[in-house]
């Protein structure tokens, strides 16, 4: 028998409430949506921590992020992953992915595929590679007395008073006013738009002949800054907007010296633009489902779309998506699953319950007919979606609070916060603080108002539980030793003197 294919697309930023499958009112998923009739939709997938590094060892190893301890980033040379078992099966592997640094080779995660792109050091994507290795890429030039003025202003800033504030004001406005305008979109993204992937990946399927296939995609286009293609804006509907009016809202969105009641003022044109990434994200997903089609091979593909985490837009004060909190729009992820001969049963694919995404490995791998390695830390929910029963299940979510660039090992040794979390209820522990937070999302969907100490006493000390369970949790100690090892060998590689390499985002 013909085995199955397996295609993963992963969405980077694609909080679950922004995709129509999901219930969003936009028409931000139009292709996925009617491709959700006939696949299963996840109501609630949790992510297994958040930004992207502490979110995909868990979709591709299926292991919690810190199991093998904080100061290990990434995938382990040598550890288990949907793809090395697929290629041990017989299976074509490739990735493509849209220059995410986090989940490149320097982090393990060509592990198992026969060609990983990672777009990160590509001729034909340099712009994109220079804008990451050049942290005053995108720094606003600034005339010499300009600058000269604004070093002796910064001196006496301190003591401005309320004039700071409008000072800091003018100051903005004078930079997006100086620097030279950009004449098009695609010269301010910063990321390898969905086609250019979906393109990658369309030659390479082409090659692949008769054989089964696992193609790993992560697209990048709703990852800030915010700057979609002109397409998907007009196919959204929206009003034009140019250029210099994305860049300014981006640079206002970045801003650190305002609050957000000011960032509020722009925020439903900054989600616009959010918006009309995750609609390119679908239009090439069509174009890359269609292609599969023509090719025949779509009949035998199991397709899994999802996202490494999500993103806020000051729903708890914040933006982007930093470590801080495991808020729902930070780890609730839009999760479909379309399995080949499963099709035309959407009622009865409908799942309740919730997620993790430490299962989706093991799932996929079972409804492709294939054992799961004994390392996973998940299991296999096809037996459960097969049979269309609810899950009984519980996601643990986890980070390191503030380590927004892991590059600085130290960063990375702060204290985690952790969340367990079932259909109705959520505990938030946040280690650095000591502090926990238990949610009733039925009736705080929004994570507004914890419960009181004394409320729910034992939610509270079940989940608890969970938790303590899960941090006593035994490490795989041979794993971590090759992580370390490799780490070293990484340390003793770099040409002396040579800085690491800086990555000019906030955060991913
Ligand atoms: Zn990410």
């Amino acid at each position: 028998m013909m085995r199955k294919s397996i295609l993963l697309l992963t969405v980077d930023c694609l909080r679950a409430d922004h995709v129509g499958f999901m219930g969003y009112g936009r028409a931000t998923t139009p292709f996925l949506d009617a491709l959700a009739a006939e696949s299963f939709v996840f109501p609630a997938a949790i992510v297994a921590g958040a930004p992207t590094y502490y979110s995909f060892p868990a979709i591709l190893a299926s292991r919690y992020p810190l199991a093998l301890g904080r100061d290990v980033l990434g995938l382990a040379p040598g550890e288990p992953t949907l793809a090395s078992v697929l290629k041990q099966a017989g299976y074509a592997t490739a990735s493509f992915g849209a220059a995410n640094p986090y989940i490149s080779s320097r982090f393990g995660y060509e592990l198992g595929f026969d060609t990983f792109r990672d777009f990160l050091k590509d001729e034909l994507t340099a712009p994109f590679d220079r804008k990451h290795a050049d942290p005053q890429a995108h720094a606003v030039p600034v005339s010499g007395w300009m600058s000269r003025l604004n070093r002796a202003i910064q001196k006496v800033r301190p003591s401005l008073g309320p004039l700071r504030l409008a000072y800091d004001e003018l100051y903005f406005q004078y930079c997006q006013r100086v620097t030279p305008a950009a004449e098009s979109l695609d010269a301010l993204r910063r990321f390898p738009a969905a086609e250019i992937i979906v393109d990658h990946a369309c030659n390479w399927l082409a090659s692949v002949g008769d054989k089964p296939f696992f193609l790993w995609l992560h697209l990048m286009d709703p990852h800030a800054p915010y700057c979609p293609k002109e397409q998907a804006l007009r196919l959204m509907e929206c009003d034009p907007v140019t250029p210099f009016r994305v860049r300014y809202l981006n640079s206002f969105w970045n801003r650190s010296d305002i609050g957000p009641r000011r960032l509020a003022w722009h925020r439903d044109e900054v989600m616009n633009l959010y918006d009309a990434g995750i609609r390119w994200v679908d239009e090439q997903t069509r174009r890359l489902i269609e292609t599969l089609r023509l090719s025949k091979k779509w009949d035998d593909c199991i397709f899994a779309f999802t996202a490494d985490h999500g993103e806020e837009f000051l729903d708890h004060g914040g933006r982007f998506h930093p470590p801080s909190r495991l808020s729902e729009e930070l780890i609730r992820v839009p999760l479909l699953v379309r399995v080949p001969g499963r099709a035309g049963n959407s009622k009865k694919n409908g799942v309740k319950g919730v997620f993790s995404m430490l299962h989706l490995a093991p799932t996929l791998l079972e409804a492709a007919q294939l054992l799961a390695p004994a390392a996973f830390q998940g299991r296999s929910y096809w037996p459960q979606m097969y049979a269309a029963e609810n899950f009984d299940a519980i996601a643990i979510s986890e980070s390191v609070a503030g380590c927004t660039n892991p590059l600085h090992p130290e960063n990375r040794l702060r204290p985690r916060v952790l969340s367990v979390r079932e259909a109705r209820f959520k505990l938030s522990l946040h280690f650095d603080t000591k502090r926990d937070e238990l949610y009733d999302l039925e009736a705080d969907p929004g994570e507004n108002a914890p419960l009181a100490p004394a409320a729910q006493k034992p939610v509270r000390r079940h989940l608890l539980e969970i938790a303590y369970l899960h941090l006593q949790r035994a490490r795989d100690e041979r794993l971590r030793a090759q992580a370390r090892l490799h780490e070293l060998r990484l340390e003793w590689e770099k040409p002396a003197n040579r800085a690491s390499p800086v990555i000019s985002q906030p955060a991913h």
